[in-house]
């Protein structure tokens, strides 16, 4: 469903994506991991057009989507959900999740019926129902970053990008960002997402690549990353 190959991406001269391959395919969860300044974000930010590819190549669904500005690849069905909680802040929790269905409305994509859409993402998010009125910078940061997920979720996206879901979050709010991945999961989405909890995120998808300054340097099943020695030395705290 998303297929990056190849990609260099730079900022300024210095290149920080050497040459990076990966593959979503349809209905899975696949987690990238790494340490810090590994690339990541910049990832993901090349994908979702934040950031302009130095060069290789993206498509999302058969479609090539490489260097096109961010409205035109959400268009096409691309949901990003950044690191850092961006929202709407002035605006309620209701206009935020309607904002992020706008692009449905301006794309050839099937439009769907945004009010059951709006319904589903109260139901997976109860805690956005209950203040559905409230402005969104009076959020707490835990409720922004629900905010942010759920607002990826109202483009009905082929595929969803989670930058850091859980940053800065108490553990009871970590467990329920992952309750709400798993959920997302069951109900058939493609999501790429990026974790500071390693162990959490190998246990809740399918496929894990490991980046590390700026190259891949293993990929495989999550359950066999998960009991890889090297793997476990550098990220999941040796256990
Ligand atoms: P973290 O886990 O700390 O968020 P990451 O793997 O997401 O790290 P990136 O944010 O992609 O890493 O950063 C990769 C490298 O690119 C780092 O060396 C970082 O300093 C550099 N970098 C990131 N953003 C910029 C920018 N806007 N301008 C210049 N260099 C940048």
């Amino acid at each position: 469903m998303l297929k990056i190959e190849n990609l260099h991406a730079a900022y300024g001269k210095v290149e920080v994506l050497h040459g990076i391959s990966l593959d979503v395919p349809k209905g899975k969860l696949v987690t990238l991991i790494g340490s810090n300044g590994a690339g990541k974000t910049t990832t993901m930010r090349s994908v979702s057009g934040m950031l302009k590819p130095k060069s290789g190549n993206i498509s999302l669904a058969g479609k090539n989507i490489t260097g096109l500005d961010s409205h035109k690849i959400a268009r096409a069905g691309l949901a990003h959900s950044p690191e850092g909680r961006r929202v709407f802040s002035t605006m309620t929790v209701m206009d935020n999740l309607l904002l992020g269905a706008f692009p449905r409305y301006t794309g050839s994509r099937p439009r769907g019926d945004i009010d059951t859409d709006l319904q589903r993402a109260m139901e997976l998010f109860p805690r956005l129902r209950e203040r559905r009125n409230q402005q969104a910078g009076t959020l707490s940061g835990g409720e922004q970053q629900m905010l942010a997920m759920a607002r990826a979720v109202m483009l009905n996206p082929e595929v969803i990008l989670l930058d850091e879901p859980s940053m800065g979050l108490a553990p009871i709010l970590v467990d329920e960002v992952f309750r709400i991945l798993q959920r997302l999961k069951d109900e058939g989405r493609t999501m790429l997402l990026v974790e500071q909890f390693a162990a959490a995120a190998l246990a809740v998808a399918d496929y894990g690549y490991v980046l590390e300054n700026g190259r891949i340097s293993v990929h495989g099943p999550a359950a066999q990353l998960k009991n890889d020695p090297a793997v476990k030395a550098a990220y999941l705290g040796g256990g």
